[in-house]
């Protein structure tokens, strides 16, 4: 379901991995039409010029590999991208699985620096951090992670001043 909603509503930016081969060159479209097969459907009559030919796609961007960021469903139109989140919360997704291009990391930066600015408050997590805290010691534990997207840990990647995190980065890239 897309709904149209207000920047009051986010509380919420969500980082995602593709879970495609890392460094692969895949893009908005790509991930358009994978939505589509799992039944994702964005409402077009509610932002019809946004991403006209993104039917489908649950996130707000998409981070390709050269850095280039793609836009999906718009920021005031409710996302597909995690449960418990899509109404109060921006999707990102970083093409790949655990390893990104220092363009991409430095797209992500720059995105994380406006949406801070835009939604004071907004909170930054990566989609493993939305699974519950299961034995509630306060923090979900890797043991925890209903899945591992986005293959880092947004945390850190935060306090080290969102440079591109050690262990992450795509190899042969510099
Ligand atoms: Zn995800």
């Amino acid at each position: 379901m897309s709904n149209r909603r207000t920047a009051a509503h986010i509380k919420f930016l969500v980082i995602h991995c593709a879970a495609t081969p890392n460094g692969k060159p895949f893009t908005a479209a790509d991930i358009d039409s994978w939505h589509k097969q799992r039944g994702f459907t964005r409402n077009m009559s509610l932002f019809p010029h946004h991403a006209p030919t993104l039917k489908h796609i649950g996130y707000h961007f998409v981070n390709r590999v050269n850095g280039v960021a793609e836009c999906g469903r718009y920021e005031l139109e409710t996302g597909a991208h995690c449960i418990g989140y899509n109404t109060n919360g921006i999707g990102i997704c970083m093409v790949g699985t655990d390893a990104f291009s220092p363009e991409q990391w430095a797209t992500l930066k720059t995105q994380v620096e406006i949406f801070k600015k835009r939604y004071p408050g907004i909170t930054v997590i990566g989609h493993r951090d939305t699974s519950p805290d299961t034995n509630r010691n306060g923090r979900v534990d890797p043991q925890e992670w209903l899945k591992t997207c986005p293959g880092f840990d947004v945390a850190a990647w935060l306090a080290g001043g969102m440079a591109p995190l050690v262990g992450h980065i795509l190899p042969g890239s510099h």
